[in-house]
């Protein structure tokens, strides 16, 4: 049916072997935190000069039966079979815990950034989740940015506004992220509580590939820039791409250039 009207398409073995996989990844996502199956990996994000400025958290899933799955793959599974909210919980409650450690390895002003789904935002309930996690760990929130995709605002527009405004309100930071790959409406920019725009690696990817593709990202990081955003370009690999994006005024970078997400004890070491 996705594939719209008129179409049609051979059911195939594989396919039954997708939807059992999927089914099965569904399935497991509660053990998976009962049994302590998760963990999050941290990814420096870096300024012009290379000091570390903050890390995003990313989650890992190390499962029993199916060995590690990519959270490319079981967040959107998770967020179709309404298993999401619970992942959530779970990372937040993580970076809470382990966020004394993190701050203590750097001086400077140091942010740690979570990523929130689509679904997350319909929740109001989260927003008295994450209060109550800040109190409990006694997290300074103003250590906290939440990353979140231009699709949280697809659906109910006033619903995400809302629900990001009273994390805004708590002192967390905001940033738009994978902007560009999506839906993007220029519209939502002036609209939303935003402090930063993370562009998306395919715009990275692109950068002195063509001419008009390196236009385009120029672009999108002098808009910002007009917007008074934080610039924060992921997916950085090479020299060239991290002396470009400097040289047009990105505040932050990310990127296997800087460095992979690790483990705490792997950073700690560090
Ligand atoms: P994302 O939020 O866009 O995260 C960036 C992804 O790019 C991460 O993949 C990261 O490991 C990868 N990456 C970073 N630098 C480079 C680079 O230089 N080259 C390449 N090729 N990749 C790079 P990861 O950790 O596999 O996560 C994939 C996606 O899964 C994330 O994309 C995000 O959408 C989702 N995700 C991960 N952790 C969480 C989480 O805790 N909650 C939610 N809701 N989603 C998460
Ligand atoms: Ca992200
Ligand atoms: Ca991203
Ligand atoms: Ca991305």
């Amino acid at each position: 049916k996705d594939a719209g009207r008129s179409t049609h398409t051979v059911f195939v073995p594989d396919m039954m072997e997708d939807n059992k996989r999927r089914l099965l990844i569904a399935n497991s996502i509660s053990g998976a935190i009962k049994h302590n199956e998760f963990s999050v990996h941290y990814q420096a994000k870096v300024a012009p000069d290379e000091s570390v400025v903050g890390y995003e958290a990313l989650i890992r899933w190390k499962s029993e039966s199916l060995g590690m799955v990519s959270p490319a793959e079981f967040i959107p599974i998770a967020e179709q079979s309404g298993k999401i909210l619970s992942i959530t919980k779970w990372v937040i409650k993580k970076v809470c815990q382990e966020l004394d450690q993190i701050l203590a390895m750097h001086t400077g002003k140091m942010v740690v950034s979570l990523n929130l789904s689509a679904h997350d935002i319909k929740n109001a309930s989260l927003v008295d989740y994450i209060r109550a996690m800040f109190d409990k760990y006694r997290v300074d929130t103003s250590h906290i940015e939440f990353e979140v995709t231009e699709s949280a605002y697809l659906e109910n527009f006033d619903v995400a506004n809302e629900f990001l405004k009273q994390i805004r309100d708590m002192g967390c930071s905001i940033a738009l992220d994978d902007f560009g790959a999506g839906y993007s409406s220029l519209g939502y920019l002036t609209q939303i509580h935003l402090n930063t725009l993370k562009i998306d690696k395919q715009f990275v990817d692109n950068l002195n590939v063509s001419k008009r593709s390196t236009l385009v990202t120029k672009t999108i990081i002098e808009m910002a820039k007009q917007l008074n955003l934080q610039i924060c370009a992921e997916g950085v690999e090479t020299r060239e791409q991290a002396e470009f994006l400097i040289l047009n005024g990105c505040h932050q970078l990310q990127g296997y250039l800087f460095a992979k997400p690790m483990n705490l004890q792997d950073l700690l070491k560090r």
